[in-house]
């Protein structure tokens, strides 16, 4: 499914790590064209630059703690004044506090845009353990994959640039743990915060990733986000 053009929409993608935010983004970005905004990918990315952001950020993620507010928000604030995000975007492990969350909607109002919608990735503990052991990126962030759900074509080996795959420092089992409590106590009232603004969609995580496109798919139509091609 997905023939159609979507509307201007700003979407925030919620859930644990390891719901398959970041693959429901990859797939929204090449179905409909929204700009995917990670800020996990942003922080990855300050510290291999070795900039002044990615010094502060660098300590907290190697623990499996979230980076302080104010990084992060001027981060993605910076990212959604640029001229390509007008069209769209799909905020993706951001907002993760309330406080972020406060931020996010005091800025877009100030720019007179909004939130559109909320979706709720929810998935089970085994199911995140499994998938973030698994998970193996590209030190030049060409793709992620799986050992076992999403393999390389050559073990081991980016398809696309022909680097070595790493695990994750914080997929590593005793930081996936940590990150799981932190998340747990900070999503809770965010899920709240959202369920009480009326913006709230839960999808089912536990599914295979095309199809729980497809579930985010028929709910964009039934929001009438997109206008379809065929009709
Ligand atoms: P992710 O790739 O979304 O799992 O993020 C990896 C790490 O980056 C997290 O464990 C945090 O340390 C940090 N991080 C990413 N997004 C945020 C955020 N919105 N607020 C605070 N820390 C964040």
């Amino acid at each position: 499914m997905s023939s159609g053009s979507i509307k201007n929409i700003n979407i925030v993608l919620l859930g644990a790590p390891g719901a398959g935010k970041g693959t429901q983004a990859e797939i929204l970005v090449n179905e409909y064209g929204l700009l995917h905004v990670s800020t996990g990918d942003m922080l990855r990315s300050a510290i291999k630059e070795g900039t002044e952001t990615g010094l502060k950020a660098r300590e907290y993620m190697d623990r499996g703690e979230l980076v302080p507010d104010e990084v992060v928000c001027s981060l993605v604030m910076d990212r959604m004044s640029r001229e390509d995000a007008e069209g769209g975007v799909i905020l993706d492990g951001f907002p993760r506090t309330r406080n972020q969350a406060e931020v996010l909607d005091a800025s877009l109002k100030a720019e007179e845009r909004k939130l559109d919608k909320v979706l709720y990735v929810a998935v089970s503990d085994d199911v995140v353990i499994e998938r973030l052991s698994g998970r193996r990126v590209c030190p030049n962030n060409c793709k992620v994959y799986h050992v076992t759900n999403m393999p390389p074509e050559k073990e081991g080996v980016c398809d696309v640039c022909g680097e070595k795959l790493l695990l994750r420092e914080d997929d590593k089992p005793e930081t996936v743990k940590n990150r799981l409590e932190v998340y747990k106590k900070s999503t809770r009232d965010l899920v709240d915060y959202y369920r009480d603004k009326g913006l709230l969609a839960e999808v089912n995580g536990d599914l295979e990733a095309r199809k729980l496109f497809e579930e985010i798919d028929a709910l964009f139509r039934a929001e009438g986000f997109i206008d379809d091609d065929t009709q």
